[in-house]
């Protein structure tokens, strides 16, 4: 099947740059019109939004800090009243605030859950109403492999990652009878300025572990979220599709 995005518009969180930036530019190059949206980085949002527009697709961009209920609905319908529909939401937003549980903060527990978790949560409630109505939807999640298979000094962070997994489940059987898919693609090790301040030496085991040797590029994260996405993914809902080099295999 074709996987034809011509007149879909999406929504992809934390999508100023990194791995949410490749799945914006990937998603617009098919012909989806792409809502970017950005906590802070307004710079980063706008080269987004240029680098889709500049190869005349269409992306607009909105500023929502999607960890709080009322932003995230402000961003659907935002995208509600300037296209007029939302066809595919990508929870990417995420961030890591790593430490042994020994030395982790109660702050840097609750912040990670909230960035990562709550998010999700908040989005997806505000945009199944429209998705309901319509009988449509395709909702990608991103995870990690720490949610699958737990990582030293990620407590919260592989917490939040299994949280994502879990609520993906029950979501995507609560919501199939009306057409809406709800799955997860987790990756491995993508170099991205969230994986940038890690020890050389804890980069350098992490690849040890990964079987094609090497680590990933967002844009091939992009590919299996945009698979998902799309029309030839109709029979696909609740699972997850992990981008890691096979450093998870179950
Ligand atoms: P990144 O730090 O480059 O991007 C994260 C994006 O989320 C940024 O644009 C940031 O501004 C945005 N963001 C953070 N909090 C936000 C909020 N409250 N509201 C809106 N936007 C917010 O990191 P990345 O590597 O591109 O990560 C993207 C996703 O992929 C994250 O969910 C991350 O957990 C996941 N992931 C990354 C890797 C990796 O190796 N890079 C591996 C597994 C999973």
């Amino acid at each position: 099947m074709n996987n034809d995005f011509t007149g879909k518009v999406a929504i992809v969180t934390g999508s100023s740059r990194g791995i949410g930036r490749a799945i914006a530019e990937t998603l617009a190059a098919g012909g989806t019109q792409v809502v970017v949206n950005y906590a802070k980085d307004l710079e980063g949002a706008k080269k987004t939004v240029d680098a889709i527009v500049s190869k005349g697709n269409t992306a607009s961009m909105f500023q929502a800090d999607v960890s709080v209920l009322s932003q995230a609905e402000d961003l659907i319908n935002y995208t509600l009243d300037k296209y007029g529909n939302l066809d595919i939401l990508v929870n990417n937003a995420g961030t890591t605030r790593d430490q042994l549980i020994m030395r982790m903060s109660e702050e840097d527990w609750d912040l990670v859950l909230r960035v990562n978790l709550k998010s999700t949560f908040n989005c997806c409630k505000a945009a199944i109403k429209p998705m309901m109505r319509k009988r449509y939807g395709r909702i990608v999640n991103i995870s990690s492999v720490s949610g699958i298979a737990g990582n030293a000094g990620q407590t919260n962070y592989s917490a939040s990652k299994s949280g994502v997994i879990g609520f993906s489940k029950s979501l995507a059987r609560e919501t199939a009878a009306r057409k809406i898919t709800v799955n997860v693609v987790a990756p491995g090790f993508i170099p991205t300025s969230l994986t940038n301040d890690l020890p050389d030496e804890l980069k350098e085991q992490t690849l040890s572990h990964i079987p094609l040797g090497r680590w990933g590029e967002p844009e091939e994260v992009a590919e299996a979220v945009v698979f998902l996405a799309g029309e030839a993914a109709g029979y696909i809902t609740g699972q997850v599709l992990n981008v890691d080099g096979g450093m998870v295999m179950a």
